[in-house]
């Protein structure tokens, strides 16, 4: 498989390029060159497989030319080997037409850890017997980051430098990346705000003066290989619920657009979707671009699902690209105008292309009253991310007979506060997390200053 740019302008990588390089070097992302696509026959073929297999299935057509199907199951294995449920990611159900898919059972308890358990696998396979050193320069607005810290620490020929807003991740999740020690691993605290903290990722990417020093590399979802091992799941639950003769919906708490996305791209490889509901807090660019064509930036809101609060969403510009008939200049100038205004129209034509999503907006309210109907009425402690999308889900006017998976992307008891406060209940960490509390921090606090960040990087990163 050859992955292009959407800018149209980096050369063309195979899998085990685009694994390592994150962002092209004409600042856009990477994609395959065509989507491939499954039969129904081969999509009804794969009902009753393990997550492992089905995985291995799913991703093969995207890894081709850099790992067989076999080389890719043991590395499934290995990364799935560390969640704490036998189904990796179990389903349950709520009622007569929603449901959960669990994907939250691995090592930090948020779904970021299904695609970044492989990706430590991946990197540490590729990176093998050659004289390369990673280093790894990623932004987080709570879950990431620590999934990132836990897929790599340790590893061999990488370091790992996470930025996260000072103050505005909760506690457990900034304990779950400072308490990880390992001398590969370095937290820098950024006095701002996501966006601040993924700016300045980008802007190292494309600063010659650390690229010609050392071999940066991506684990945000702009990195490929995340958003292909999180395709995985939405055949896992759709095969569960009657694909592929019966059409399923999902509905995805988006903040990077990086879910959601490997939702259309299942979509794309022929799993029948009715809809992709994407659901949003306050922090509304992806509701207001998809339901009026306005992807326009506006100011930051902290809020209870701090994963979701952010204003300039990476991955959207994966489906810009589709949307503009895959033209890779086309694509490069509007973001070129979105870069410099901070905002950007959709046309009619594009929105019209776009219309398996569906998006939705949730206040503070509706979240808390998804969270206590959860609890009250299905038995069902969720966390506040989770819950915005579930409002979406039962608002969004799906027809009876399709069910509608909302993806749980973490455990509730990453955000006990405001779980508490919607239900009463306080949800305990459980106990394969650990004393997390108990454990020492270590984090450094910069300001929101390009050049500070920068050299801090260069300072300690990784050299062959
Ligand atoms: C990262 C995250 C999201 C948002 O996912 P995107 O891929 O960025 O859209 C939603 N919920 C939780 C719990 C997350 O950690």
């Amino acid at each position: 498989m050859h992955y292009i740019s959407t800018r149209g302008n980096a050369s063309n990588l195979d899998f085990a390029g685009v694994t390592l390089a994150g962002l092209a070097s004409d600042g856009g992302l990477y994609v395959p060159r065509a989507w491939p696509t499954f039969t129904q026959a081969e999509i009804k073929a794969m009902r009753g497989l393990t997550y492992v297999d089905l995985a291995a299935k799913v991703m093969a057509p995207f890894t081709a030319g850099s790992l067989s199907e076999d080389e890719l199951r043991e590395l499934c294995a290995a990364a799935y080997g560390s969640f704490s449920h036998a189904a990796v990611t179990p389903l349950t159900q709520l009622d007569n037409q929603q449901w959960l898919l669990e994907l939250f059972h691995g090592p930090t308890l948020a779904f970021k850890d299904v695609a970044l358990q492989l990706l430590g696998h991946l990197f540490e396979r590729f990176l093998s017997g050659g004289d390369k050193a990673l280093t790894i320069v990623g932004a987080t607005s709570g879950d990431t980051g620590s999934a990132a810290i836990h897929a790599v620490a340790g590893r061999e020929n990488i370091e790992i430098f996470m930025l996260h807003p000072h103050g505005r991740v909760s506690d457990v999740q900034r304990r779950q990346m400072t308490t990880v020690l390992a001398p590969n691993v370095h937290n820098i605290a950024i006095e701002g705000s996501f966006d601040d903290a993924q700016a300045m990722v980008k802007r190292m990417f494309g600063d010659s003066e650390v690229t010609s020093a050392i071999t940066l590399s991506a684990v945000n979802s702009i990195n490929w290989a995340r958003l292909m091992a999180q395709v995985v799941y939405y055949f896992w639950a759709a095969l569960q619920l009657g694909a592929p003769e019966r059409k399923v919906a999902f509905s995805v708490p988006t903040g990077n657009f990086g879910d959601v996305f490997a939702g259309y791209v299942a979509a794309q490889m022929g799993l029948p979707v009715e809809r992709l509901i994407v659901a949003t807090n306050v922090n509304d660019i992806l509701h207001r671009a998809l339901a009026k064509g306005d992807y326009s930036v506006g100011s930051v809101t902290p809020t209870a699902a701090p994963s979701m609060d952010i204003q300039v969403s990476s991955n959207f510009e994966r489906l810009l690209f589709d949307l503009e008939g895959r033209d890779g200049s086309a694509t490069a100038e509007r973001m070129k105008i979105f870069e410099q205004d901070g905002k950007t129209a959709l046309t009619d034509a594009m929105r019209s292309k776009a219309g398996l999503f569906q998006s939705a907006r949730a206040d503070a309210n509706e979240m808390s009253g998804a969270m206590r109907w959860a609890y009250e009425k299905c038995a069902e402690v969720i966390d506040p991310h989770t819950a915005i999308a579930i409002h979406a889900a039962r608002n969004a006017g799906i027809s009876a007979d399709v069910p509608v998976v909302t993806l749980a992307t973490a455990h509730p008891a990453k955000f006990p506060d405001a779980v508490e406060r919607a239900t009463g209940v306080r949800p305990s960490l459980p106990a394969r997390v650990g004393n997390l509390f108990d454990r020492e921090e270590r984090f450094i606090v910069l300001p929101s200053d390009y050049v500070a960040v920068r050299d801090h990087v260069l300072g300690h990163a990784a050299r062959a």
